[in-house]
């Protein structure tokens, strides 16, 4: 039934990477590598019980700490940045799981593709920012590009058999509308970091809880599928659908509309992109369609949620653009969540970055990452 033997997960202390070790036991998976930024007690309590070759820290303090921590074991453990590369393309592993949170994940992710690894794709971030970049660099070495994403998985189950992607009108994505849905632009401004945090369907880090109150999410999910399907924005659809129990629909020229459904439990992704192409089993909550609430869809509110429309220009716009947009959220969504910032200038900032600096067609890893540092000074600067 495996398709995946060995994973490697970046980003293993976080919400999809504790679900994807829940996932690994179930599945009698081995875990080569782990990694976390600086939450040691998690990551050692990990590989006490994973035991996996390596563990890595990109805090170098938490690093030292972890270091000490398991000197009995066997795992070797690395510090910094640099170090999520190792632990991306450790021979043992075959699939990468990247469930990092944010544009940290893009280079590791590139080195796991150089490897050939299937990439298990969480880290929507990365295919936001050079997308195009990732998904050539997967053509060239044959990595296989998995989504976990619940809606690009969703879609990746519904075009199954779909071999000429000419046959697809076009994509709907689903939204669940976030904790906000209703009201207007004038209403959410108001709404703090602990109203943000309470996302009515989904528990998830931090970031992309945020992400899910403001619609950005849902704007990178735009950019994400439409490069891993490489379709234009003109063929992604959004559509409001609180019950988050249809995950996302493909649309074909003949009429036929695809859909998948099932509970809301990130698990079921994660685990198909380890069986894929085959099922597995699970443990999970399964839908009974008899006692599920009504299925009921909606336009998104593009006037009182900005950071859609943001997101849809930006795609529009490409080159780098997405890539501005992406660095001036995680900055104005970091600024949020320590409450310096209120709800509306996570737009604001992100319009001014994208007003700001000047976008680069076809651009470079390199002119990349320059449009990426350039999104997080300029939130920077306007904050100071
Ligand atoms: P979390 O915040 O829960 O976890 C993030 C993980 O990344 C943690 O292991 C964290 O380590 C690590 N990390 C954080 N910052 C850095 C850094 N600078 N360098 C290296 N590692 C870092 O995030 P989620 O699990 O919610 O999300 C992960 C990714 O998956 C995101 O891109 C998100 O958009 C995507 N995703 C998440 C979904 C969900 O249900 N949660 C659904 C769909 C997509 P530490 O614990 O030490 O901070
Ligand atoms: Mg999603």
């Amino acid at each position: 039934m495996k398709t995946t033997n060995t994973i490697s997960i970046l980003g293993s202390t976080g919400s999809i990477g504790r679900q994807t070790l829940e996932v690994a036991e179930e599945m009698e998976l081995r875990v080569a590598a782990i990694t976390a930024n600086s939450s040691v007690e998690r990551t050692e309590a990990q590989a006490r019980k994973f035991k996996p070759a390596l563990a890595v820290m990109t805090d170098e303090a938490a690093a030292k700490d972890l270091a000490v921590r398991l000197a009995d074991t066997g795992t070797k453990v690395l510090g910094g940045l640099a170090a999520l590369e190792e632990a991306a393309t450790i021979p043992e592993a075959d699939t990468v799981v990247t469930a990092v949170v944010g544009m940290v994940g893009l280079k590791p992710t590139l080195a796991a593709i150089g490897e050939k690894k299937r990439i298990a794709l969480a880290n929507k971030e990365t295919l936001v920012c050079a997308g195009e970049l990732v998904m050539d660099a997967a053509d060239a070495s044959g990595a296989e590009i998995i989504p976990v994403d619940s809606e690009h998985s969703a879609i990746f189950q519904c075009v199954q058999g779909c071999a000429d992607r000419g046959e697809i009108k076009r994509l709907v994505l689903t939204c669940s509308g976030g904790p906000f849905y209703g009201m207007s632009y004038e209403e959410n401004g108001s709404m703090t970091r602990a109203d943000a945090l309470k996302h009515p369907n989904w528990k998830m880090g931090p970031k992309i809880t945020v992400d899910c109150a403001t619609l950005m999410n849902k704007g990178l999910e735009v950019i994400e599928a439409m490069r891993l399907y490489r379709l234009p924005l003109e063929q992604v659809d959004v559509v409001v659908h609180r019950q988050s129990i249809v995950h996302s629909l493909v649309e074909y020229h003949d009429g036929a509309v695809l859909a998948q459904l099932g509970t809301p439990d990130m698990r079921l992704p994660i685990r198909y992109a380890m069986t894929y192409p085959k099922r597995g089993v699970s443990m999970a909550e399964p839908l009974d369609l008899l006692t599920c609430p009504p299925l009921t869809f909606a336009l998104p509110d593009r006037e009182a949620f900005p950071c859609l429309r943001l997101a849809e220009e930006a795609a529009k716009e490409g080159g780098t653009a997405c890539a501005v947009l992406n660095a001036a959220n995680e900055e104005a969504v970091k600024l949020f969540l320590e409450d310096r910032i209120g709800f509306h200038d996570i737009p604001c900032l992100v319009a001014k970055a994208r007003e700001c600096i000047p976008v680069t067609a076809a651009p470079s890893l390199e002119t990349i990452l320059e449009a990426d540092r350039a999104g997080r000074e300029l939130v920077w600067k306007e904050f100071e």
